[in-house]
C-alpha cells in the first residue's frame, strides 16, 4: 500500500517537522521482534574467527552484558557455517538467548546451511552470486534479464529454507561492493544501491517471504543517507512492504572520528523517524560500539516535538542529491567558502594568547608569529571579554553589541546582533555582522532586512527537543523567500560526557550539513570537555559531512573473524605517519575478500591479503600484492610518495 502523504510530498518520511517514526513490519528474529512498535534495536558482530568456538562464545557473551540485541557472525564457508551450531548451542548452555546472525558474502552454500541454524542471515545482494570483476560492462537488456534469472535460480533455495525454517533475512547493500551489473546500469550512486536489494528483494516477494531487513551502508555518510531515503521511497512507489531498516555507516574507524561519523550517518536518519535497528562500526572492539548505538537510539525513545514547527508545503530541498544551498559570500562565509568553526569563549573570565592553542593556534615566541594548524578555527565568540592581545591574522572575534561598540577599533572584531535589535536598527560594522535567530524570530521583516545587506551572516539556535527539524525548517523559510544570507548553525550543550557531545552535535550539525544547509558551525558546550575537544569535533563534523576536509580520512573496517591482522594496532600505527596528510582517504582492510570493495572511495589501500601479507592500492587497482606486514606501512608511504600525495610532517 503506498504511503500518500509520501507520494504526494516527494519525502522519505512521515514528517519533516515533529518526530515520527516511520511504521515498519515486525520481523521476527528469534525472540526478539524487530520494527513496527518494538525499540530501535542495538546490535554488532564479533571479530574472532569463527572457528574459534569458544572465543566467539566469550565475546558474544560479552556484547550482550553490554547491551547488545542481535550478534552477527561472519560466515565465510560451509565449515564456519556449520560452527554456528556449536556457539549456539554453547550460547544456550549459558542461558544466552541471544539471536545470532550469520553474514555471508559469495557463499550461498554457506548461506544455506547457516540459514538452518541461526534466527536470521545476512546476505550482501552485491556479491551473493556474483564474483566481483571491478569491470563495467556494457549489458544489452536481454543479458541483463539473463543475469537476473540466474541471481533468482541462486537465492531462491535461500529463500525456501528460511521461509521453511522461520529465520529472517538482511539483504544489505554496501556502496563499493556493488555487482558489475548494477555498476554498468545505474553507477556507484545511491540509486544502484537501492536497486541491487531490490533486485533479490522482488525474488523474496515472490515467493511470498517477507521476513525482511534491508540496509544501505556506506563509509560516506553523505551516500549512506541519500541512498537509505531513497530506499524508503522506492518501496512506498513500487508497493513494496514496508520493511524494518538496519541502519549503519561501513569502516566509519575508530575514537572521535568513527563516532562523528556514524552520529552523521546514523542520527541523521534517526531524527526522520527512520531505522528500526542500528549497528555502530568501530574498529574496536565490538563491545565498545554498543553504548554509541544506545546513545544515538536513546535520544528517540521519549522524543517529543515540543513546540510546534510550522508545516512545509512544498519542501524545496533535494534529499537524494547533495546540493549546497546558494549563498552570497560575506568577508570568509558563505558563496563558496568552506563552511567556518566560530568557538564559544563567551563563558570565559579572562582569553589569553595560551587560551587560542586549544583552537588550533601555536604563538611561537622566537619568530613571533602565530602557527595555524589544519583544524583552526576561524571566529571566537568572546561575547563580553575583552581580548588584550594581537590575534592571529586569521581569526575574527565577535563581541556582544554593546561591547563591540565600545571596541570596533579592534582589528577584526564584529559584532553578535539579536535579530529583534537588528530589525530595530541597531549601529552595525560595514564588514561583517553576526545576527542571531532561532525559528519564532524569523518573519518577513527580519528576511527584507536581511537580503539586502551584504554585511549579515545569521548564526541560528534552537531551543527545543527536535531542534535539527526546527533548524531546518528555517532554513526552508530562507529558501522559499529567496533570502541568501550564509548560515552558521549554532547549537548549545550543557553537562555532557565527550561521547555524548560528540554523538549528539554529529546528528544535530550533521543532519543540515549532509543537505548542504549551513555555512559555519558553532558549538557553545558547557562542562563537555576541553576547549580543545569542542573545536575538534566541530572539525570533524565538518570532515564527516564532507563539506571540509582538515585532514587524513581512515576508512577502517571494524575487524570481524576473517580479519588478517591486528587492525586497530595497525590503524594506529598507519595514523601516526599520515595523520598530517590533509584530504587523503586510506583505506585499512582486515581482507581481500571484502575489503577492497568496501573501501569504496578511499585514495590509498592496505588490505590483508594473507596471514602475514599485505597487498596495497591506489584506488581500485592493485600495485603491490603480498608485502610482507613488518615493511607494508612504510611500502605504503612509499606509495603515497608515488602518487604526489605526500607532504613531510611539520615539525
Ligand atoms: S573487510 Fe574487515 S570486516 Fe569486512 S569481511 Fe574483511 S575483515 Fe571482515
Amino acid at each position: 500500500m503506498n504511503n500518500p502523504q509520501v507520494l504526494q510530498l516527494k519525502q522519505y518520511c512521515n514528517s519533516l517537522i515533529s518526530y515520527s517514526r516511520r511504521k515498519t513490519r515486525v520481523v521476527n528474529i528469534g525472540e526478539v521482534p524487530l520494527g513496527g512498535d518494538n525499540p530501535i534495536r542495538v546490535q554488532s558482530m564479533t571479530t574472532v574467527d569463527t572457528m574459534d568456538t569458544m572465543g566467539s562464545v566469550e565475546q558474544v557473551i560479552r556484547m550482550v552484558d553490554a547491551g547488545c540485541e542481535y550478534v552477527r557472525i561472519t560466515a565465510p564457508s560451509l565449515k564456519e557455517a556449520q560452527n554456528l551450531q556449536e556457539i549456539k548451542k554453547e550460547l544456550r548452555l549459558r542461558g544466552y538467548s541471544v539471536p545470532l546472525i550469520a553474514d555471508i558474502h559469495f557463499t550461498p552454500n554457506a548461506a544455506e546451511l547457516a540459514a538452518r541454524i541461526v534466527e536470521k542471515v545476512r546476505i550482501n545482494p552485491g556479491n551473493y552470486a556474483d564474483k566481483k570483476r571491478f569491470e563495467e560492462i556494457e549489458y544489452t537488456d536481454a543479458a541483463y534479464q539473463a543475469e537476473l534469472d540466474r541471481i533468482r535460480i541462486k537465492f531462491t533455495p535461500l529463500v525456501k529454507i528460511c521461509k521453511q525454517h522461520g529465520t529472517a533475512m538482511r539483504i544489505g547493500t554496501n556502496h563499493g561492493s556493488l555487482s558489475d551489473r548494477i555498476l554498468s546500469r545505474y553507477g556507484d550512486t545511491p540509486l544502484g544501491m537501492v536497486e541491487s536489494a531490490l533486485e533479490f528483494l522482488r525474488v523474496c516477494e515472490d515467493l511470498n517471504y517477507y521476513n525482511i531487513v534491508l540496509s544501505m551502508k556506506s563509509s560516506n555518510p553523505q551516500v549512506m543517507v541519500q541512498a537509505y531515503r531513497m530506499l524508503v521511497q522506492k518501496l512506498d512507489e513500487e508497493g513494496f512492504q514496508p520493511y524494518p531498516l538496519h541502519l549503519g555507516v561501513t569502516e566509519a574507524g575508530d575514537g572521535e572520528d568513527g563516532r562523528i561519523k556514524s552520529s552523521v550517518g546514523i542520527g541523521t536518519l534517526l531524527e526522520d523517524g527512520l531505522g528500526d535497528t542500528v549497528r555502530v562500526s568501530l574498529t574496536e572492539e565490538p563491545e565498545a560500539e554498543v553504548p554509541v548505538a544506545q546513545e544515538l537510539v536513546n535520544r528517540y525513545t521519549s522524543r517529543k516535538t515540543t513546540v510546534a514547527i510550522p508545516t512545509i508545503k512544498e519542501y524545496p530541498i533535494d534529499p537524494f542529491v547533495y546540493t549546497r544551498r546558494t549563498t552570497h559570500e560575506v568577508q570568509n562565509i558563505g558563496g563558496h567558502q568552506v563552511p567556518r568553526v566560530m568557538a564559544d569563549f563567551s563563558l570565559k573570565q579572562k582569553i589569553t594568547p595560551a587560551s587560542l592553542f586549544a583552537l588550533g593556534y601555536h604563538y611561537s615566541v622566537p619568530l613571533d608569529k602565530w602557527n595555524l594548524a589544519d583544524n583552526a578555527c576561524d571566529y571566537v565568540f568572546a561575547n563580553n571579554t575583552i581580548i588584550d592581545f594581537e590575534i592571529p591574522g586569521t581569526l575574527g572575534i565577535v563581541y556582544s553589541h554593546n561591547v563591540w561598540l565600545a571596541n570596533r577599533a579592534k582589528a577584526r572584531s564584529y559584532p553578535f546582533i539579536k535579530a529583534k535589535d537588528y530589525v530595530s536598527g541597531v549601529e552595525q560594522s560595514d564588514k561583517l555582522n553576526f545576527i542571531y535567530a532561532c525559528l519564532p524570530d524569523v518573519n518577513l521583516q527580519l528576511i527584507k532586512k536581511l537580503k539586502a545587506d551584504s554585511t549579515a551572516v545569521l548564526l541560528i539556535d534552537t531551543y527545543t527537543d527536535h531542534g535539527m527539524a526546527e533548524q531546518r525548517r528555517l532554513f526552508v523559510e530562507l529558501i522559499e523567500n529567496d533570502c541568501k544570507v550564509p548560515v552558521m548553525i549554532g547549537r548549545a550543550y550543557r553537562d555532557l560526557k565527550v561521547d555524548q557531545l560528540q554523538i549528539y552535535s554529529g546528528t544535530d550539525m550533521g543532519g543540515l550539513l549532509i543537505d548542504g544547509l549551513g555555512d559555519g558551525v558553532f558549538i557553545a558546550a558547557e562542562n563537555c570537555g576541553s576547549d580543545k575537544l569542542v573545536n575538534e569535533t566541530a572539525f570533524n563534523i565538518l570532515q564527516a559531512t564532507r563539506t571540509r576536509i582538515s585532514k587524513t580520512e581512515y576508512i577502517s573496517c571494524p575487524s570481524c573473524g576473517r580479519t588478517l591482522f591486528d587492525l586497530q594496532e595497525t590503524t594506529a600505527k598507519i595514523r601516526a605517519r599520515t595523520s598530517h596528510l590533509k584530504g587523503v582517504k586510506i583505506g585499512i582492510m582486515g581482507c581481500i575478500v571484502n575489503g577492497p570493495g568496501e573501501m569504496a572511495d578511499a585514495d590509498y589501500g592496505y588490505v590483508g591479503s594473507g596471514p602475514g601479507r599485505i597487498t596495497l592500492y591506489k584506488g581500485r587497482e592493485v600495485v603491490k600484492k603480498n608485502v610482507p606486514t613488518p615493511q607494508a606501512v612504510d611500502e605504503l608511504i612509499n606509495l603515497i610518495k608515488d602518487g604526489g600525495d605526500w607532504i613531510e610532517m611539520p615539525n
